[in-house]
């Protein structure tokens, strides 16, 4: 079987920044797999173009610790230096290869793709994000709707019709503001009475939007069922309200892909992967990078676990990648 020092689960910002942190200690060969035909596959299918990719996201401001870093710029810029990683550093990215099963032998770990074995490697950093699977609301969602239903947020603006934004993230914000290219009227359901987590800029478009009244903000309301209704569908909120809808558009972020880290045998506290401070799991030489070891991702923080987790493997198995 194929053999590697480092093998990486996922081409996102987290698994190439593991990789040109790698490469530029020498270390090789690092091979990273990716599910999607391409890199960065959750900007590339869940960022409309021309968004902002914003370097502060959620408010926070990391400073790079290592070799990737970015200032706030557009979709396809953001794209260009992520290629750009990939071609200077001579990332080996194998696509449309979802990995499905990890298991040590000798002291050795061998990724699955499909049913057959690919690679054998002592370290795995699993990079995988949290966006395959988005977060969903509590309640179910009707079969008559679910063509009216979708939980991620459009690349293309679709024309007319009052739609409904649910969130109080970033994600909801610009959505919100989006939709109003198109769409008559556009509703914005947050379930507190402020928002918290949206950053200045964003705040302030969704604010100039709400004065001209392109944006209905709904505050302080929360769903408790849908229904299907002649006309669309029909959102009853706790507190009796009932408006109907053509479309809604559920932006609440995503959600750890438990799933599979259980069956790799991760285990868990409180719900969240159990790692140590460089995120390395409780399986000696599997880390975590990127969303999926963080309780609040982004862009710069995913960049900078992947500093972490090299810096620690170069510690502590030095051994097994030189
Ligand atoms: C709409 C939206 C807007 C956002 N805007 C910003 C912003 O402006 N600024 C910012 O800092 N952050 C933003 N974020 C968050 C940011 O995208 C994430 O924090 C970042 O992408 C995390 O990187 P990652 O590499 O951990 O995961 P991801 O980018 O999700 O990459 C994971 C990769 O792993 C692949 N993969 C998954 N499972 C497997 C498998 N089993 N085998 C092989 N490959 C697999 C996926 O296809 C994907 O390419 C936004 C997120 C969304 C959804």
């Amino acid at each position: 079987m194929e053999k590697a020092k480092i093998a990486v689960v996922g081409a996102g910002p987290a698994g190439i920044a593991v990789g040109v942190e790698a490469r530029a200690q020498g270390i090789s060969p690092v091979v990273i797999f990716e599910k999607a035909e391409t890199f960065c596959d959750t900007i590339q299918r869940l960022y409309r173009p021309g968004k902002r990719v914003d370097a502060v996201f959620r408010k926070m401001r990391v400073e790079p610790l290592g070799l990737c870093s970015f200032e706030t710029e557009s979709k396809e810029e953001f794209l260009k230096r992520m290629e750009k990683y990939i071609q200077d550093y001579a990332l080996d990215i194998r696509y449309k290869t979802e990995i499905n099963g990890l298991e040590k032998t000798d002291g050795t770990y061998r990724l699955r793709a499909g049913s057959e074995w690919v690679l054998e490697a002592p370290i795995v950093v699993i990079a995988i994000g949290i966006f395959g699977k988005p977060r969903k609301p509590d309640y179910p969602i009707p079969k008559e709707v679910r063509d009216r239903v979708f939980f991620e947020a459009p690349c293309e603006c679709p024309r007319g019709g009052k739609v409904l934004v649910v969130g109080g993230g970033d994600t909801a914000a610009e959505t919100a503001c989006f939709l109003c290219e198109g769409c008559e009227e556009v509703y914005l359901s947050y379930r507190r009475p402020k928002f918290f987590r949206i950053n200045p800029v964003n705040l302030q478009n969704l604010g100039k939007k709400a004065e001209e009244g392109r944006v209905k903000l709904m505050l302080n309301t929360d769903i408790d069922h849908l229904e299907a209704a002649p006309e669309g569908v029909k959102v009853v909120f706790k507190d009796g309200r009932e408006m109907v809808f053509d479309r809604i558009y559920y932006c609440l972020g995503g959600s750890t892909p438990a799933g599979f880290l259980r069956s790799i045998g991760v285990e868990f506290e409180d719900s969240r992967p159990k790692i140590d401070k460089y995120y390395e799991t409780n399986l000696p030489g599997v880390f975590l990078a990127g969303d999926i070891a963080l309780e609040k991702g982004s862009i710069m923080a995913a960049f900078n676990t992947a500093h972490i987790v090299v810096k620690r493997i170069l510690e502590k198995y030095g051994d097994l990648v030189r």
